[in-house]
C-alpha cells in the first residue's frame, strides 16, 4: 500500500484566522491509492487542514506538497485541473442548476467531450439516484442526494486526490453507510482519498490510516485498525 513518494504531504504547516492559529505545525503524508482519515473533536482543525491544502486558508508557515511540488501559492481554482479536488463541508452545489448542469460544471476545464460523456455515465453508475434526477434542480434534492451530487461533480474533474469534508454530516444512518461504501468504490477506481470526519468509527473502518487532530496538532497517527482498537481513541472519539 504505502509507497515511497507521497502524493500529498504537509510539512509543519501553520495556518491562522487572524491572530488565532488553527493549525500549529501539522505534518502528514498521503500515499497514492490510500484512504487517509483525519479525525478529531469539533474545532480541532480538520476542515482547516483541507482548506489549507487547497490554499483557501493560507499556510503562514510550512510546505504543502502535491506530487512532489510545493503548491502553497497555487490559486485554489486551478487545483481541480491538477487533479486535487475538494468536496467542501455543506456540499455547496449550484441550487439553481440541474443535476446535469452541476455535473457539467465539475468538468468545466475539460475539452474532451467524449470523455466527459463517459464520466457522466460512470458517476451515474455510482449514484443511480442522480441518473433518475438528472433534470431536477440541485436545490430541490434531499440532503443525501446533494451530498452525492457534490461528490459526483468533483469526480467529473477526474481527481487524483479527493478531499472529502464531513460527507456524512446531517445524513440518516442508512445513507451514511451508503456514502462510505461509495467512498470505498471511488478509491477502488484509483482515486486517493483524504476523509475528514466526525464519525470516527465509520471513518476508521473505511480508511487504511488515520491522523488524530487536537487543537491544531497531530497527536497520533497509525493504521486505522490500530486506532480503532486504541482504548484512548475509543474513549475520546468513539463514545466509550
Ligand atoms: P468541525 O468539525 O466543528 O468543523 P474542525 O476540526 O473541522 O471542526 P475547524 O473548522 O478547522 O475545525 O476549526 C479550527 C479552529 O479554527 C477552531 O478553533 C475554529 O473556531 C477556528 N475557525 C474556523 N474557521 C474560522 C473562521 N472562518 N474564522 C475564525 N476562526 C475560525
Amino acid at each position: 500500500m504505502a509507497q515511497d513518494q507521497p502524493i500529498l504531504e504537509l510539512r509543519n504547516v501553520v495556518s491562522a484566522y487572524g491572530r488565532i492559529q488553527a493549525l500549529k505545525g501539522i505534518s502528514l503524508k498521503v500515499y497514492p491509492g490510500e484512504i487517509v482519515t483525519i479525525i478529531g473533536a469539533n474545532g480541532a482543525g480538520k476542515s482547516t487542514t483541507l482548506m489549507t491544502i487547497c490554499n483557501i486558508v493560507k499556510a503562514v508557515q510550512g510546505d504543502v506538497m502535491y506530487k512532489g511540488e510545493r503548491i502553497n501559492g497555487v490559486n485554489s481554482d486551478l487545483l481541480p485541473a491538477m487533479g486535487l479536488c475538494q468536496v467542501p463541508e455543506g456540499r455547496r452545489i449550484f441550487p439553481r442548476l440541474t443535476v446535469m448542469e452541476n455535473l457539467d460544471m465539475g468538468a468545466f476545464f475539460r475539452k474532451d467531450n467524449a470523455g466527459i460523456k463517459d464520466d457522466i455515465e460512470r458517476v451515474f453508475d455510482l449514484f443511480p439516484k442522480l441518473r433518475e434526477r438528472r433534470k431536477q434542480l440541485g436545490g430541490t434534492l434531499s440532503g443525501g442526494e446533494q451530498q452525492m451530487l457534490a461528490m459526483a461533480r468533483s469526480l467529473m474533474s477526474r481527481p487524483k486526490v479527493l478531499l472529502l469534508d464531513e460527507p456524512s454530516m446531517g445524513l440518516a444512518p442508512l445513507l451514511v453507510q451508503q456514502i462510505f461504501n461509495i467512498v470505498k468504490m471511488i478509491n477502488e477506481q484509483g482515486v486517493t482519498v483524504v476523509l475528514v470526519e466526525q464519525n470516527a468509527n465509520l471513518a476508521l473502518q473505511c480508511a487504511q490510516r488515520g491522523y488524530v487532530l487536537e487543537t491544531g496538532n497531530v497527536v497520533m497517527e497509525d493504521e486505522a485498525g490500530k486506532l480503532l482498537e486504541n482504548p484512548d481513541i475509543r474513549k475520546a472519539y468513539l463514545g466509550e
